[in-house]
């Protein structure tokens, strides 16, 4: 109820007191005073089998980031192709072109290409942070990169007029993402193939989830240095090539169709999982809501709790090896659910558990197990260790109106 704009003398008449008296009883007399504000009407979850995997990187940097070296955009494309990525995004620091992207990494001659799904974006390179913007089509970067000083209400009201996806980067490490995290659609919960420095981006991720923010968790390489051609091209960072380049890690999202804007939809709707390189096992994370064994939603999916039981199955698809032990471990609301090992070609998991029908519940799952070959970056699974693979969370009761 508002007065605001109300012309002339407020009349109460009976009703309207009672309506307010009732209103005012009601909200005290709720146990959670505060969460009272109804949750608006969830959509339709959608379709868990129109679609198809993607798999890409979010974050890497050409020539047009003044500190790479050997790594033309062409070269780029052609190695993502090599190792059958069906997207990426070249996110250029956007303050070494003075936040003119469109006239440098977009415009590049070899920015193009008939198989590989080429993102719009680049990295906002700020005095207060990282962030990655990802677009299905060219818009106006200046306008983002002209507002990075100021307050963030500016920010976020410019971004939604340009529409685009915008992405906290490594944002437990060197320039962390310093916004608010109500301004993104994501954040970078795995960059570089150096997994252990990423557990406090994980920690964040899992306050933010239980705060409310539905959050997408991706990753992202941030690979700056392509192989030299010849042994005179090589800088001091050109090693870098071999341990962290295009896939490592590699995020996977269930786009409805092979289209940029797809890829960037998928990404908003957390239909998404981290695999350690683009050979590595793929997991899905999956809910049956009436038991009647057909999954019914999955990762990044959101609805009500009904206070019935709900049966959740972990399975990993693609290159699973052999003979290998993997350990799926269940995060509930920020805390260790459950562990469990598995085997197999398709090893599947599934445990039961009952969301609470007042408040929120999330869940994910990370899977740990023996490292994929990734021939073509040899000395990344050394530094990925036994981290295979992470799901984006299945929510209950999270308000898309937050
Ligand atoms: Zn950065
Ligand atoms: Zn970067």
């Amino acid at each position: 109820m508002t007065f605001k704009n109300t012309k002339g003398p407020i009349l109460f008449t009976g009703i309207k007191c009672t309506v307010l008296l009732l209103t005012i009883v009601a909200c005290i007399s709720n146990p959670v005073f505060g969460q009272s504000k109804k949750m608006a009407k969830l959509p339709p979850i959608a379709s868990l089998t129109d679609g198809v995997w993607l798999k890409g990187d979010l974050h890497v940097h050409s020539r047009h980031s003044k500190e790479s070296s050997n790594n033309p955009v062409a070269k780029i494309i052609a190695f993502s192709r090599s190792v059958a990525m069906d997207y990426i995004c070249i996110t250029d620091h956007d303050n070494h072109v003075d936040g003119d992207v469109a006239h440098n990494t977009w415009a590049d001659p070899e920015f193009k290409s008939d198989s590989l799904l080429l993102l719009y974006g680049a990295e906002w390179t700020t005095t207060r942070g990282h962030g990655n913007v990802f677009s299905a089509k060219p818009y106006d970067h200046k306008r983002l990169y002209d507002v990075r000083d100021q307050r963030d209400t500016v920010i976020g009201r410019v971004k939604n007029k340009l529409g685009i996806h915008l992405s906290a980067n490594h944002p437990s490490g060197k320039d962390h993402f310093g916004y608010s995290y109500d301004i993104i659609e994501s954040i970078e919960v795995w960059n570089s193939a150096i997994w252990s420095r990423n557990a406090n981006a994980i920690m964040i991720w899992d306050d933010m989830l239980s705060s409310g923010r539905k959050l997408t968790g991706r990753g992202g390489s941030d690979a700056h240095h392509g192989n030299p051609e010849t042994p005179d091209k090589a800088t001091a960072n050109s090693g870098q090539a071999k341990a962290n380049y295009v896939g490592t890690p590699t995020t996977w999202v269930f786009a409805v169709k092979r289209t940029t804007q797809a890829v960037v939809d998928a990404l908003t709707n957390g239909r998404v999982s981290i695999s350690a390189n683009p050979y590595a096992p793929r997991v899905e994370f999956y809910a049956d809501l009436d038991q009647d064994g057909k999954m019914d939603m999955m990762m990044g999916d959101n609805t009500r709790a009904t206070g019935k039981p709900v049966k959740f199955r972990v399975q990993l698809t693609g290159n699973t090896l052999p003979d290998g032990n993997y350990t799926i471990n269940v995060v509930k609301n920020g805390s260790k659910f459950g562990t469990y090992q598995v085997t197999g070609k398709t090893p599947v998991v599934e445990f039961t558990d009952t969301p609470a029908t007042t408040g929120r519940s999330y869940y994910r799952v990370t899977v740990e197990g023996q490292a994929t070959n990734y021939p073509q970056v040899p000395q990344s699974m050394a530094l990925s260790g036994s981290m295979v693979a992470l799901s984006n969370p299945i929510c209950f009761n999270f308000d898309p109106n937050f």
